[in-house]
């Protein structure tokens, strides 16, 4: 396909979605710090979970650098439990407000105010922050046109026929920067978009799409898998 048409789809895919879903005000969170511990403490586990962990830390007054640094590891852990993994992601807050106390004098806007490769690389070198997650501090926190790609972007995408199975990150990234207007605007609303659909309508198992904006155009859907087994079904009955 062309480039100009894939362009031209994904921007159709993203007018749908928009439609559909509405402006998904994406990501929640009253300062960057907010939106980094979310974007840390959402790995594996749903975000309202994330959020009642994001409440103790605010209750506590401990949502800031200092308040993350000077508090130990085992009560940070039990303030944010309802996130999962309490110690492995209380260990990876800290390791964060540390890294920006040592080489950022504390200040997180020095740190967000590195250039997007340098900021990636120094997101990146921190232990359990893998591309999903500092991309998503790039793009929600430091508001940097970077495209976020997570489990719902591939089966999503795969399922619609413009990926391969099992293709890795970098490549489905590069797959939409290189075919879109490189916006923050849009990809922040983007991704939120492909969350929503994944999240409510293109599960992994059973996906409601009778539901789905983009059924017109998918190449997998289980309608049209179902619609084959039934007029398979019936020409069987008939001979
Ligand atoms: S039509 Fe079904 S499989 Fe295709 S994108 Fe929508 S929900 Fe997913």
């Amino acid at each position: 396909m062309l480039k100009e048409d894939i362009r031209t789809e994904l921007l159709e895919i993203f007018q749908e979605l928009l439609d559909h879903f509405g402006p998904r005000h994406w990501w929640p969170g009253e300062t960057a710090l907010e939106v980094i511990v979310g974007a840390i403490l959402t790995q594996n586990v749903a975000w309202n979970n994330v959020e009642k962990a994001i409440n103790n830390l605010k209750e506590e007054g401990l949502l800031s650098i200092s308040g993350l640094i000077k508090t130990r590891v085992e009560k940070l852990g039990n303030l944010i439990r309802p996130a999962r993994y309490y110690n492995q992601k209380a260990a990876r807050l800290k390791a964060f407000a540390e890294l920006v106390n040592i080489k950022y004098e504390g200040d997180l806007e020095k740190l967000l105010s590195l250039s997007t490769p340098e900021l990636r690389m120094e997101l990146l070198a921190l232990k359990g922050i893998g591309p999903e997650t500092a991309d998503s501090i790039l793009l929600y926190a430091a508001n940097r046109p970077v495209f976020v790609v997570d489990a719902y972007t591939k089966r999503i995408f795969q399922r619609l026929g413009y990926l391969e199975a099992d293709v890795g990150y970098s490549v489905v990234q590069d797959f939409f920067t290189s075919n879109l207007p490189c916006e923050t605007y849009l990809f922040n609303e983007y991704h939120a978009l492909i969350v929503a659909l994944g999240n409510r309508i293109c599960l992994a198992r059973r996906p409601l799409c009778q539901k789905c904006p983009l059924l017109h155009r998918c190449k997998t859907s289980s309608l049209e898998k179902e619609n084959s087994e039934t007029a398979l079904g019936t020409t069987m009955g008939c001979t």
